[in-house]
């Protein structure tokens, strides 16, 4: 089975290995995402949403509902602000070079005064860039609105966070090689090095491509991970408070 070899590097595992869950594009796709939590709470296993503020809106009722009713088991944090890219060149990016300081300032500033609207306190002050790409004026920006981290991936050009903590992601549930997508294999192997290295496990989600055949897969890892003593699976910032992350 897939996860084989991913339970034998927890079981020789010395200290236990802190996983989290960050699920991107909550506000898009409700259905998907409902599925999504329904296996997460099957498992009673904490997931963390990065959230698109510009998508929120009386639609997304049942979200707030579920954030608020949810044992705790439901975090949300900022996502951009309408997932634009505004790049014109190059990658895309919606917090990139083609964004001066003070337009990144309105749109972060704006999308965290929606969360608020929605989610009260239980917004939380973590931001995670679309497409995992931002510059170092998002940093300034993020440092004078007062968040506390910012949760991308290891790839890009090093930033000077200063005060600003970074928690990023380092397995990508879709993770591509060549064009084509990994194998079951393969993203059990990627886990299991994770693992291997003694690091957090951060595993990125995004819910609106993934169909059933896709949640039952999910629903594996979570049946290992929930039932296996080495793991804890924690929230992004249960793991902040405990953990030093290197900037
Ligand atoms: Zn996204």
């Amino acid at each position: 089975m897939w996860l084989d070899n991913l339970n034998q590097a927890l079981d020789k595992a010395v200290k236990p290995i802190r996983f989290f869950f960050r699920d991107d594009d909550a506000g898009w796709a409700n259905k998907q995402l409902f599925e999504l939590l329904d296996c997460f709470s099957k498992y009673n296993v904490p997931i963390d949403l990065a959230v698109i503020p510009q998508a929120i809106n009386y639609k997304n009722k049942e979200l707030c509902n579920r954030v608020r009713q949810n044992n705790g088991l439901i975090g949300v944090h900022q996502h951009g602000f309408r997932h634009n890219n505004h790049q014109l060149d190059g990658r895309k990016c919606e917090f990139g070079s083609d964004r001066t300081y003070t337009q990144q300032h309105l749109d972060i500033f704006t999308g965290q005064k929606i969360l608020l609207d929605y989610f009260d306190e239980q917004s939380e002050l973590i931001f995670t860039p679309p497409w995992n790409r931002c510059n170092q004026d998002t940093v300034n920006v993020l440092i004078d609105l007062g968040f506390s981290t910012l949760s991308k991936d290891n790839t890009g050009k090093p930033l000077d966070c200063q005060t600003l903590r970074q928690l990023p992601v380092n397995v990508d549930w879709f993770k591509k090689c060549q064009g084509i997508r990994m194998s079951q294999t393969q993203l059990g192997q990627l886990i299991e090095q994770v693992v291997t290295n003694g690091e957090v496990v951060g595993i990125m989600l995004h819910h609106e491509i993934m169909d059933q055949q896709e949640r039952y897969t999910i629903c594996e890892l979570l049946e290992l991970l929930s039932s296996h003593p080495r793991v804890k699976c924690e929230h992004m910032k249960k793991i902040l408070r405990v953990i030093t992350v290197k900037n």
